[in-house]
């Protein structure tokens, strides 16, 4: 029998599904990466999943884990015909809030705003928030180490990780679901699972850390006259605001007017333009605190300081999601005003001015008249350095390698990283095989081998397949 005889008797009609029926799960988000699979497997039960492992593994055909299939980097999709794609879309169980514990235990395929909404009313919050939340689920969130608003706060993806189950290449199943955040029995093996992108093993449940849900918010726009008074903006609510501090997610003047040219239903609440905006957000658990006192006396400082040059808070909670929805269609204004280049880099907050001011001459010397839309989170200093084409141009004008390879080589040059928070997948392996330094790939290919030694879980991702190095 071959295997997608073997997957189908395993998996039955709606666990194994071939041909026209794989559609849906084919193609990665941006549509650049997913060649055609065997099939798609979508077991039902950690059971399940080991038994299409050990059967992949001994057909010597790859596998490649799939969530809500959101990743930006093209790691969840097929990288050559034949592969199976494992789906973990049937494995979405959400269990009881373990309140005492600050704990909730989940299927990684459990989507990430079901997760929110089960614990609507609980007092408790999973503090990972993200414009792919309704899509994003909890598997690819660890596989790609998620990020988003809050993780200079709580944390990106692993670290609100206490336990994990994983099903190895070889369908071996690990299960080190403790609900305890103090765990030195060793090697930390579940943080080797964060980020790994499905080259590693395959999540199949997951106890995740919740944290209390604020009671009150506070949330500003505020124009910054530059990106120095970003930073000395941010040093401000550090200091004088820390507990409270829920969202610094800044985006430039260029960002804003695509956004509201291509983006239907955003406004803009500020009376005078500037270079850069910053979205602040306090929040906090308790009803005693003065919060909005907080904030307007930050605001005062600030404006003193001439760190910010206009501002509005919101009056209402429709006033909130609309300041955030300004910040979270960034991607979507851009993406509307025709090609662009993305490029998600990491440098400390406090280079981010000499950062952007190197980025911006190297643009403009490799291609001139290029956009630059730079937009991210200020309190981990990760900026999605987006491009788009001189207006009135095409395109990059073939410069999109050497753009993309310089930008990155500044961040790292920065004492940052060329993959922050989407993850290097397919998209980012010729960068890696530039930047990433000799000793870390040898360290990384001793991990692979030690659990994967058939290489047969994602290849080609995180690291080139051996014989192509
Ligand atoms: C509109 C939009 C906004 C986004 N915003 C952010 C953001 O703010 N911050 C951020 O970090 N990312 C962001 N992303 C990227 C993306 O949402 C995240 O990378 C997310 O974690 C992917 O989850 P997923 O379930 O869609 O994973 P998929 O795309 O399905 O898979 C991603 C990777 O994880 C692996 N994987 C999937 N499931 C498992 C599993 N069960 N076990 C092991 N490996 C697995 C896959 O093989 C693949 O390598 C955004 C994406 C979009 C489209």
């Amino acid at each position: 029998m071959g295997l997608s005889d073997e997957l189908a008797a395993l998996l039955g009609p709606s666990g194994w599904l071939t041909g026209a029926d794989t559609e849906p799960y084919r193609r990665d988000w941006l549509n650049r990466y997913g060649e055609e699979p065997l099939g798609v497997a979508r077991p039902a039960t950690t059971a399940e999943v080991s038994a299409v492992m050990a059967a992949c593994h001994a057909a010597g055909v790859p596998v490649v884990p799939q969530g809500g299939n959101t990743g930006l980097c093209g790691s969840g999709v097929a990288g050559a015909e034949g592969w199976v794609i494992l789906s973990l879309s049937r494995m979405a169980a959400i269990g009881a809030v373990d309140r005492d514990s600050a704990s909730i235990e989940v299927e990684a395929g459990a989507v990430l705003a079901q997760v929110h909404a089960t614990l609507t009313g609980s007092g408790l919050d999973l503090p990972m928030h993200l414009g792919a939340e309704g899509s994003a689920r909890i598997g690819g969130l660890i596989g790609t180490n998620a990020g988003g608003s809050q993780a200079f706060r709580h944390g990106m993806m692993g670290d609100l990780v206490l336990g994990l189950e994983v099903v190895l290449a070889d369908g071996t199943i690990w299960d080190s679901r403790r609900a305890v955040l103090k765990d030195n029995a060793g090697y930390q093996l579940k943080r080797l699972f964060a980020g790994s992108e499905g080259t590693l093993g395959v999540v199949t449940r997951a106890v995740l850390r919740l944290t209390a849900t604020p009671r009150a918010r506070q949330t500003a726009l505020l124009a910054v006259p530059s990106a120095e008074a970003l930073v000395a903006l941010g040093v401000l609510l550090r200091a004088e605001a820390q507990e409270f501090l829920a969202g610094m997610e800044f985006f430039c003047e260029l960002g804003l007017d695509l956004t509201l040219r291509h983006v239907a239903g955003v406004s803009f609440p500020l009376e005078s333009r500037a270079p850069f905006y910053l979205l602040v957000e306090l929040a906090t658990t308790s009803a005693f605190v003065p919060l909005e006192a907080i904030m307007e006396g930050l605001l005062e400082r600030a404006m003193e300081e001439g760190l910010v040059s206009d501002g509005a808070l919101a009056a209402s909670e429709a006033q909130r999601l609309a300041f955030w929805r300004l910040r979270e269609e960034q991607p979507e204004g851009q993406r509307l005003e025709g090609p662009q280049l993305k490029h998600d880099l990491s440098v400390p907050v406090g280079r981010i001015p000499d950062f952007l001011r190197q980025g911006a001459d190297l643009c403009e010397a490799l291609c001139p008249g290029v956009r630059i839309n730079p937009f991210g989170h200020l309190g981990d200093g990760n900026i999605h350095y987006n491009l788009s084409p001189a207006t009135g141009a095409a395109d990059f004008r073939g410069m999109e390698v050497e753009l993309g390879l310089s930008l990155a080589r500044l961040a790292q040059e920065a004492g940052g990283s060329f993959a922050a928070e989407h993850g290097l997948g397919r998209s980012k392996i010729a960068l890696a095989d530039h930047l990433r330094a000799p000793q870390e790939r040898a360290l990384m290919r001793a991990v692979k081998q030690a659990l994967d030694p058939k290489a047969s879980l994602n290849p080609g991702v995180i690291l080139r397949p051996k014989q192509k190095e």
